[in-house]
């Protein structure tokens, strides 16, 4: 973040002209539940779902707060990262003006929002070791590129970037860092939620998809300065996280023993997965991996996939990405699965 980092300068005109949507409920959410409510047009009989959910998850946001040591002024929920993601090019993209910087080969989804809300995307490859090149980025980047794109871990390649790099980054890039920790909790690495003070123009992202095993509820969370979750807050649709979903993450998050025993088994079977796959023949390489899956160079990826599609196991086929000519992303599944999978490789 440069000395002269404004948010003001960075969030679009039209958003910091918006007043967001209110319902009379939110301002007395809370006050008392003895309340009748008359207000929402909904049906009084009561089955758990029939009132609309909380539309700043207050709750939820506690939880969170409380186990990754958050503030919760400085949370934001959203349907999946995906939304999240969607907000932030909402709130600071200018269409068909402003552009963004993304590191290839990485997550499909930055380019597609990019488009969808029609900003220029620079692409800027990972180096040989799927590192960021700092100095290029630095150099390329303008007064209209105001979002950075940092996956790390990142997918598809496993591996989490250099921490010197990252703080590098953010200090000199004059829009705001968007740090994808989607598969942070499979990493030894610092999640950048930690140095929230430190840099105004950082945003971080992580998601209850893999690591909380809840791809199903679309939770996406964005923890950033006060003043950013402000404007994203204000452009969400109200009720953006349904009660299902609230619900079953704060059933989920009260029990964090349970996703760490989880995350330790997928560990365990990522380990064994690595040494199986370095001892087959039609394996090139075995790229090392941060996350719950395993980027792995074969002789021929599109034949190799077709095979394990007759065998009735999926994998990603890599091989289009810059970087990944015949490559495969293999996600690590159960003890079963994985057992499966290395079965099939080896009768190929
Ligand atoms: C899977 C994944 C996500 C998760 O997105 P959700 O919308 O929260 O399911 C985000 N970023 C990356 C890099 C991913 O691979």
């Amino acid at each position: 973040m440069k000395k002269d980092f404004n948010i003001n300068k960075i969030v679009r005109a039209n958003i910091k002209k918006l007043l967001p949507y209110s319902s009379a409920r939110d301002e007395y959410n809370g006050v008392s539940d003895a309340m009748v409510f008359l207000d929402a047009n909904e049906n009084p009989f009561e089955n758990g779902v029939n009132r609309y959910p909380d539309p700043q998850q207050s709750r939820l946001k506690a939880k969170l707060s409380e186990l990754k040591g958050v503030s919760i002024e400085n949370i934001l929920l959203g349907n999946g990262s995906d939304e999240v993601l969607d907000l932030i090019f909402r709130a600071f993209c200018e269409p068909n003006r402003d552009s963004v910087i993304t590191l290839p080969p990485t997550y499909g989804m930055y380019d597609v929002l990019a488009k969808v809300n029609a900003v220029a995307i620079i692409k800027i490859e990972l180096d040989a070791d799927f590192e960021p090149r700092v100095d290029e980025i630095l150099k390329v980047a303008t007064n209209q590129t105001k979002l950075l794109f940092l996956c790390s871990p990142n997918n598809p390649t496993a591996n989490s970037f250099k921490a010197k790099s990252i703080e590098r980054l953010v200090s000199n890039f004059n829009g705001i860092v968007v740090i994808d920790e989607a598969y942070i909790d499979f990493s030894n690495e610092e999640s950048w939620v930690k140095r929230l003070q430190e840099f105004k123009n950082l945003i971080v992202t992580q998601t209850l998809s893999k690591a909380y095993g809840m791809a199903g509820i679309r939770l996406g969370i964005c923890y950033a300065s006060k003043s950013i979750v402000s404007i994203l807050n204000r452009i969400k649709p109200p009720y953006n996280v349904n009660e299902l979903t609230q619900l079953k993450a704060i059933e989920r998050l009260a029990k964090p023993e349970d996703v760490s025993e989880e995350i330790q088994r997928i560990l365990t079977q990522r380990d064994w997965l690595i040494s199986e796959l370095e001892d087959l023949p039609l394996i090139k390489k075995v790229y090392p991996s941060d996350a719950n899956f395993i980027l792995a160079e074969v002789d021929d990826a599109t034949a190799r996939y077709s095979e394990l599609i007759n065998k009735g196991i999926v994998v990603r086929n890599r091989t289009t990405q810059p970087l990944c000519e015949n490559c495969l992303r293999f996600t690590v599944g159960s003890q079963r699965e994985n057992i499966k999978l290395i079965t099939a490789l080896k009768t190929l």
